[in-house]
């Protein structure tokens, strides 16, 4: 008969592959593997990138355009 009783052992769903792992033997926890983790990682960052910058530029030409019109009544 096997004993086994001091072994933890706890089955998941890696979230990134869908495939169950032992998850207090992965390194990579909550992932099944680095490969998993460094996709999500991949995936994160890019979504940060992803957000546009917002440029002061537009705003400033708004006002110009203001001025100009402002300026174009004089006669
Ligand atoms: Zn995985």
């Amino acid at each position: 008969m096997n004993k086994k009783d001091g072994v933890k052992k706890l089955t998941v769903a890696c979230p990134r592959c869908k495939i169950g792992f032992d998850y207090y033997s992965s390194l990579f926890r909550p992932f099944c593997s680095e490969r998993c983790k460094l996709i999500d990682f991949g995936h994160w960052m890019n979504e940060t990138y992803a957000v546009p910058i917002k440029s002061d530029s537009v705003d400033e030409d708004l006002e110009n355009k203001n001025e100009k019109e402002d300026g174009s009544e004089d006669e």
